[in-house]
């Protein structure tokens, strides 16, 4: 048991699959071995998920699904703590943030039970006699893909409102960090779901993903990851016109304006860009600074950012960890190069500062132009570039000039202004004086290639169900031919 770690039907199997050390990124240590599923029991996982979603009473017993996420939102509470230190563990994030996940995914399971309680049919008289009813029934299979970044927060908005709509599921973490939904996975294994409701699948993109996504039982995809692997996937999503929710990634713009107080909004700043070593998909990456606070706000920036607490994730006082991994450490160390080359300027920062572990100071460049690729590209880590612009026209250019469209930030006192370039900005969620915070009812995601569809909220709920209209009339009554109708 204690090496088995792929569920399927409701028991714990030996994954058959290739054999991976999972590694804390703050000491580059083995924290386990895992070994993951195979491409044939990925295909059990979806055929006990499809098995379970025809034969049980699961997708049409909303009080059981209300009580199992109320259930599960308990246990959840009640291990916080062991849930938040194998968050930090395996993915480096300070322990605050970590509790934050956490309480946040509480929250998420409360919020989508108490809206299957709350939902109402709606049902309309015609004056033809009969009745229609509209009802949201689940879709059935779905196959859940979550990144690295947030494990267990990104995979219960997916999770919850996938259950409490009354589908099945397949869920499949990030080969990098499976551990926090390993242990989630024992909780619901307590809670007693009827068999092959849930399923969980270890494995890298190939194979583990890509049966999930081309394989005909399942339905409906939700995924959350880079915009390549999403486009990868709509393309396959459309050969069987699969239900499918896409969250990518972000180059989303922070835009402070000449009125904003400026030592509030450089907290602001490093919080929008550097929370979560910057490994988030909405962090802002790109400043835009109006021209006559430019230089206070450098000064005052590189100030704070000088006593930036980067370290140990556990200790209490950490603003910074280390990054997921060493690969993806690399990977931001090129794009901090090609910033080079491109001829913008590194203000600061971009150091590695310890010899085990992957951590990396915060990198700040200056002198860019709007074409660079530092400027273009998502490099999901702690790499900002600053920009300044005149007027509001050129800070709207400025923001909206990349193919993504995931969210944007805007620091003035002036909120009629504030609001009035937020409706210019094409992003699925701004925040004016703030920045982060998700609300489990208001819609997450992306425009443009950002994404398709939104999580969280009612708008979370839909995009795990398909619409029905049902059509009563009184046997006897009508007359079948040409019947008038309202
Ligand atoms: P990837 O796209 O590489 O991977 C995301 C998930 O998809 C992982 O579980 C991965 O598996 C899996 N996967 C990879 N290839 C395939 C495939 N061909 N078929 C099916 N599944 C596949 O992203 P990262 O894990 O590197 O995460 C970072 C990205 O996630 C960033 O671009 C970021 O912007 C985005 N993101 C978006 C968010 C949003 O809400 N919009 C939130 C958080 C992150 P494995 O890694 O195990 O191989």
């Amino acid at each position: 048991m204690a090496q088995d770690h792929v569920y399927i039907n409701g028991k714990w199997y030996k994954g058959e699959g290739e054999k991976r050390a999972v590694i804390n990124p703050s000491n580059e240590e083995v924290i386990i071995e895992i070994n993951e599923a195979s491409q044939q029991q990925t295909v059990e996982a979806i055929q006990a998920a499809r098995h379970a979603f025809q034969y049980t009473d699961w997708p049409s017993n909303p009080a059981r699904r209300i009580a199992v996420l109320r259930q599960l939102a308990d246990l959840l509470e009640q291990n916080a703590e062991t849930f938040a230190a194998i968050e930090t563990l395996n993915t480096g994030k300070p322990i605050r943030e970590s509790r934050l996940d956490v309480s946040d995914s509480i929250q998420c399971l409360r919020y989508y039970a108490d809206f299957v309680e709350q939902r109402t049919i709606e049902e309309k008289k015609r004056t033809d006699g009969t009745t229609s009813k509209v009802i949201e029934e689940p879709i059935g299979v779905c196959a859940l893909i979550v990144p690295w970044n947030f494990p267990l927060l990104l995979g219960i908005w997916k999770l919850a409102p996938a259950l409490a709509a009354g589908n099945t599921v397949v869920f499949k973490p990030s080969e990098l960090t499976p551990l926090s939904f390993i242990e989630l996975t024992k909780l619901i294994d307590s809670i007693g779901l009827p068999p092959g409701v849930f399923n969980l699948v270890l494995g890298s993109g190939s194979p583990v993903g890509e049966t999930l996504v081309t394989h005909p039982d399942v339905e409906k995809i939700s995924f959350t990851g880079g915009t390549k692997t999403g486009r990868w996937i709509y393309e396959q999503c459309a050969r069987g016109l699969k239900r499918v929710s896409l969250e990518l990634g972000g180059k989303s713009p922070l835009l402070i304006f000449d009125d904003a107080d400026l030592t509030s909004t450089v907290e602001w700043a490093l919080f929008a860009s550097f929370f979560n070593q910057g490994e988030v998909c909405v962090a802002a990456s790109r400043i835009l600074v109006q021209r006559r606070v430019y230089n206070s706000f450098i000064d005052q920036l590189t100030q704070r950012l000088a006593s930036l607490r980067i370290g140990d994730p556990f200790a209490e006082n950490t603003e910074m960890g280390p990054l997921i991994s060493s690969s993806h450490l690399k990977k931001v160390e090129t794009y901090i190069q090609i910033g080079l080359q491109e001829g913008a300027v590194l203000l600061q920062g971009g150091e590695r500062i310890k010899e085990r572990g992957y951590y990396l100071t915060p990198a700040v460049f200056t002198h860019v132009r709007q074409d660079m690729r530092i400027v273009q590209e998502e490099i999901f880590g702690p790499v900002i570039t600053l920009q300044t612009f005149e007027h509001d026209n050129e800070a709207i250019g400025l923001a909206n000039d990349t193919i993504y469209g995931l969210a944007a930030g805007i620091f003035s006192r002036d909120l009629e202004r504030a609001e009035r370039i937020a409706g210019k900005l094409r992003a699925g969620t701004i925040w004016i004086n703030s920045y982060h915070t998700p609300y489990v009812d208001a819609p997450w995601g992306g425009m443009k290639q950002s994404g398709i569809g939104r999580e969280l909220g009612p708008q979370g709920f839909a995009a795990f169900t398909e619409t029905k209209h049902v059509n009563i009339s009184q046997h006897g009554k009508s007359l079948g031919w040409y019947p008038s109708r309202s």
